[in-house]
């Protein structure tokens, strides 16, 4: 198999997409990818075709969505190389698969106990775990960043002792596009025997993530980063963890037994997945997993590579312009500032000649201020992505830089 990258934009209808006569120039993958037809023919087909709600129906549009909603969880399981399938909980992506981890983790820890975050994390990962430190009193520690943009691996083992009860870290930096030791990071976390959490909102989309061989206790990853759909997502986690595991939402579906007084617990997955699932998204996605997975993964890895090697070539030869994060693993993302021009200037620039990118924060306000800017550009690269698309990001960046001197 290789890749051919002409073939792979055919699948994808909006990148036909013009803005203001411009052919479109989607560089904003780390906030989200675009579509291939056919998670979009999936969505369409299951609802034009078994619609229904899932589990427990006695007729056939029942037997057929819970069928496929089910498989789905099989394509996520084999996609992170889970052990069970009942460990693969639907979520409504990583943000709330992350607060499903923070709701039983916050029951469990108490004063004195300890909570290690990190300097990098994207909002939905930093703020769950103070909130959840606050209302048990554990003392949230974070890993500073150096100013290459990786994880200070010195400060996080000399943070690491017996009061550690958590870790939790990004996989890669929606930010920054660092890829960090999470292999390494777990299994320190493990030997002072503390749970770990991988957040891999950015990692999952970009190559192999096999979950037995981090070591991790759970993982969590949204749909529509890895070409599927929004609303949907992913926790995995460790049956002997999450079986014993408090319960997140209670209602309908998570329950085994109900009296008017009290109520007993349904079995994994089901006990974390209260109310109506999104059938359709989570056959989507799926359906977005067998795609990517389908691809040849060396040749889609290598070409991400050139993408970010090309543009950081350029960008180091960009006057004016500084790149943020230069870590040594690094995928996906560009982070930049400009000597002229506020990073909303950049963007609102740029979108008039048909490039998006993102500007701001990134949800991630502690790591902006670590660098000392009140936000970045950041254009992130996807598989349908091409060099000359990193080359015309450049041109135009020329006429921004004119028209803001
Ligand atoms: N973590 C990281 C690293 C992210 O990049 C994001 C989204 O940008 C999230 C968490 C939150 O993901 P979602 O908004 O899909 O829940």
């Amino acid at each position: 198999m290789s890749f051919d990258v002409a073939a792979i934009r055919k699948q994808f209808p909006i990148l036909k997409r013009e803005i203001d006569g411009k052919p479109l120039i989607y560089l904003d993958n780390a906030a989200t990818t675009q579509k291939p037809q056919c998670v979009i023919d999936a969505l369409v087909d299951y609802y034009s075709t078994c619609n229904s709600n899932v589990h427990r129906g006695a007729h056939r549009l029942a037997d057929e969505a819970t069928r496929r909603f089910e498989d789905a969880r099989d394509i996520v399981k084999n996609f992170i190389n889970a052990p069970k399938r009942e460990e693969v909980i639907w979520t409504t992506g990583t943000t709330e698969a992350i607060n499903i981890v923070a709701n039983g983790l916050g029951s469990l820890l108490s004063s004195g106990d300890e909570v290690i975050a990190t300097g990098m994390d994207h909002h939905a990962n930093l703020v769950t775990w103070q909130q959840a430190c606050k209302a048990s009193g554990a003392i949230l520690r974070t890993v500073p960043v150096t100013d290459s943009g990786e994880l200070d691996q010195g400060a996080y083992d000399a943070m690491l002792n017996e009061h550690t009860k958590f870790v939790a870290f990004p996989h890669v930096s929606n930010a920054l596009g660092t890829v960090n030791p999470i292999k390494e990071m777990t299994a320190k976390a493990k030997k002072v025997g503390a749970w770990v959490l991988v957040d891999g909102a950015q990692g999952a989309a970009h190559g192999h993530v096999d979950v037995q061989d981090i070591g991790c206790d759970f993982y969590a990853f949204s749909g529509h980063k890895i070409y599927g759909p929004m609303g949907v997502g992913v926790l995995w986690g460790k049956e002997s963890v999450l079986a014993e595991w408090p319960v997140w939402r209670t209602g309908g579906e998570m329950i085994s037994t109900v009296t008017l007084q009290d109520a007993t617990w349904n079995v994994l997955p089901y006990r974390f997945e209260a109310g109506t699932p999104n059938v359709g998204d989570a056959i989507a996605m799926a359906e977005a997993i067998r795609w990517f997975s389908a691809l040849d993964q060396e040749a889609v890895a290598a070409h991400e590579k050139a993408l970010l090697d090309h543009a950081t070539e350029l960008a180091e030869q960009f006057e004016g312009l500084t790149i943020i994060g230069t870590a040594k693993e690094k995928i996906g993302v560009l982070s930049f500032v400009m000597d002229q021009g506020h990073p909303a200037d950049i963007g609102f620039l740029l979108d008039r000649q048909g490039i998006a990118v993102r500007t701001g924060d990134h949800c991630a306000q502690p790591l902006m201020a670590r660098f000392n800017v009140p936000g970045t550009a950041r254009a992130s690269f996807a598989i349908y992505n091409t060099l000359e698309e990193v080359d015309a990001l450049f041109v135009a960046l020329k006429k921004v830089q004119t028209m803001l001197a």
